[in-house]
């Protein structure tokens, strides 16, 4: 439970994360503030701070550079996430993964649940866990509900790659890595990713390093 009280020190740790300027520290897989879970966002920094926070977030999914990037990961335990991907892939590659372009969104306190019993699966990665990438199998649709950055109401349904987004990152506010779902047998460095792996679907890769598909 939330009191005034410990609202302060997270404040104060946003913005002592802001003053360094630039794009922030991601946070290693290893870290608890990974495993941990997050509170919901209730206003704990405050509009100023949160629009700041939120810019800082965005700036450094641009450097990293990546498609998503949730609080924890630079080492904020708070529910709060944005995606962004401009999917600049080979349409073969873009059609049969669903990746159309995602443009930049805030998710505070998402939640989703799946729409339909499809699944999908392909290989992703996270700045988390720099250096390799896995075969993860989710929810091709999921309905995701919670607000945006001015506390509006969002009870959106996502598909194709920016469901695999929405997916990612909200899962990261519950404390929950992609290799935790992965099959761990397709597991690449990402020189053997791009080496071997960038069909436009893992059939391949499932075959040569002995995994099963959905
Ligand atoms: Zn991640």
């Amino acid at each position: 439970m939330a009191s005034p009280s410990d609202r302060a020190p997270l404040a104060e740790r946003v913005e002592e994360l802001l003053a360094a300027g630039g794009p922030l520290p991601i946070v290693a897989a290893g870290d608890p503030v990974l495993r941990r879970g997050t509170e919901p966002y209730d206003g704990q920094l405050g509009p100023e701070l949160l629009a700041r926070f939120l810019g800082a977030l965005r700036d450094t999914m641009h450097a990293a550079p990546g498609v998503g990037l949730a609080a924890p990961q630079v080492g904020v335990p708070l529910r709060i996430a944005v995606i962004e991907d401009p999917a600049p892939v080979p349409e073969e590659v873009a059609v049969a993964r669903g990746r159309v372009p995602q443009p930049f969104r805030v998710l505070v306190n998402p939640v989703y649940e799946a729409v339909g019993g499809a699944r999908a699966a392909f290989f992703e990665g996270c700045l988390s866990v720099p250096g390799y990438q896995a075969v993860v199998a989710r929810h091709a649709e999921v309905r995701l509900r919670g607000q945006d950055e001015h506390g509006r109401t969002v009870d959106e349904v996502f598909t194709g790659w920016p469901a695999r987004i929405v997916q990612h990152e909200t899962d990261h506010l519950d404390g929950t890595l992609y290799l935790d779902r992965a099959e761990l047998r397709s597991l690449s460095s990402t020189e053997a990713t791009a080496e071997r792996w960038t069909q436009p679907t893992p059939t391949t890769a499932a075959a040569e390093l002995g995994f099963t598909l959905p």
